[in-house]
């Protein structure tokens, strides 16, 4: 019996076991894959990394820059990870605490024990839900009778000669909303990031979608931007492809990572707040544990969820909502206004989860710099229920 049982072993959910077992916990871990290389491409803004990462874990940084109608440079670095390092780095801390790493697929789970699929039960004080958007521990992932809002995106990896043309070496794209894939409808931008030694990642990103653009659609439009800036991306170019939710429903238990959720409902973001996260996590586990779980539990949800917290999440899927029924042509213009905001403001809505005062500042200053038919369109969702789902027509 563990004091802590943390499901999933994406970044999440290794940061949390090794901050919970460096706190003198019996904790484990259970993956149905847990020596199994990530695969995704990992970046967040400089200044959110954690100040406990070693420099060699961030493969490298660059000034952020973002086009819409003009061009914006950002004020603040983007950093990208080397995802081996950092997985390494997070491995070597849960070894160091002794962590029990168990690989198996939780089939069922209670608040204190889970099954895996192959009848073998895990018993603990607490159990964490850090599944990622499979959140085996809510009974079902998603919202009854609704389509999910997903964050798609196709991407080469490209050496940094070739990619010249869209991307600098000292600059990461943030987002480029220059039609330069030549179709019409739903909006996608490029997504460019130097990722170190030499290479650059070029991705054609869909923000959000109810339910996600098609990854055919996004390669299509990637290799026709590409060709019109005259980028020959070579055959062997590594493909990166991301799929997930934006907009899942509060947790019913104890959750954390993408499965809590703590991603950013109109930017698809996590991984910065659950690497910041975890330490406190940590520390209100072991406040409680291993004599009172309830308490434990409890104090998780306070953490992760107070009133400001819950708050902006709102205000963000209201964002999101306006995002998903924008008319596509104006969605560049509008993230002109976005990115003209100052910095704080911006900042604020970008990364502060729990700054509602930053939220409601950033929304006025928003509303305040924006058109009439903009202001409509930014208000309309928070009075209308969710939408549906998005044509076809806006897709292609
Ligand atoms: C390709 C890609 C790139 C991304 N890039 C970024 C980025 O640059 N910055 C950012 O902030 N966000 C990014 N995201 C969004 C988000 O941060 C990531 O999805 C991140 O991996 C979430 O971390 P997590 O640990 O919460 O969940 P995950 O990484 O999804 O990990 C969940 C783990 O749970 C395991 N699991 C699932 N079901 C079960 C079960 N039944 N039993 C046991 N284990 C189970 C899975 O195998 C997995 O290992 C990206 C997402 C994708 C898909």
């Amino acid at each position: 019996m563990a004091d802590v049982l943390v499901v999933g072993g994406g970044p999440a959910g290794r940061a949390l076991a090794a901050a919970v077992a460096a706190r003198g916990l019996c904790t484990t871990l259970v993956d149905p894959r847990p020596t199994r290389p990530w695969r995704a491409i990992y970046g967040m803004w400089a200044a959110d990394l954690p100040a406990d990462l070693p420099p060699h874990v961030v493969a490298a940084r660059a000034k952020g820059r973002a086009i819409t109608t003009t061009t914006h440079d950002l004020g603040w670095d983007y950093a990208a990870l080397d995802v081996g390092a950092f997985r390494a780095h997070l491995d070597a801390a849960l070894d160091a605490g002794g962590v029990q790493v168990v690989a198996g697929r939780v089939a069922r789970a209670a608040d204190d024990a889970v099954a895996l699929d192959d009848g073998t039960v895990l018993r603990a004080a607490v159990v964490v839900d850090a599944g990622g958007r499979w959140r085996p521990l809510a009974g079902r992932p998603g919202r009854p009778g609704r389509l999910p809002a997903e964050q798609t995106a196709f991407g080469l990896v490209l050496d940094e000669e070739r990619a010249a043309p869209l991307v600098r070496p000292d600059e990461a794209l943030f987002m480029d909303w220059r039609p330069d894939h030549g179709e019409r409808g739903w909006p996608t931008f490029l997504y460019g990031i130097p990722l170190g030694a030499g290479r650059v990642l070029l991705e054609e990103t869909s923000l959000a979608r109810r339910p996600g653009l098609p990854l055919p659609v996004l390669r299509r439009r990637l290799l026709a931007r590409l060709e019109h800036h005259d980028v020959r991306p070579p055959g062997h170019a590594v493909p990166d492809r991301v799929h997930f939710p934006v907009d899942q429903p509060p947790h019913p238990g104890t959750a954390f990572g993408a499965a809590a959720p703590l991603v950013h409902p109109a930017t698809g973001f996590s991984l910065a707040d659950a690497l910041r996260l975890a330490p406190a996590v940590a520390d209100a586990l072991a406040a409680h544990l291993p004599a009172a779980p309830d308490a434990a539990r409890a104090a998780v949800h306070r953490l992760l969820w107070p009133p400001a917290a819950r708050a902006v999440h709102r205000l963000r899927t209201i964002g999101l909502e306006a995002m998903l029924r924008m008319p596509p042509p104006e969605v560049p213009a509008f993230f002109a206004v976005f990115f003209d905001l100052p910095e704080h403001h911006r900042w604020a809505y970008l990364t502060r989860r729990a700054d509602l005062a930053g939220h409601a500042a950033a929304m006025a200053a928003l509303y305040a710099r924006s058109g009439w038919r903009l202001r409509a369109r930014l208000v309309g969702p928070a009075l209308r229920p969710a939408l549906g789902r998005n044509t076809e027509e806006q897709a292609c």
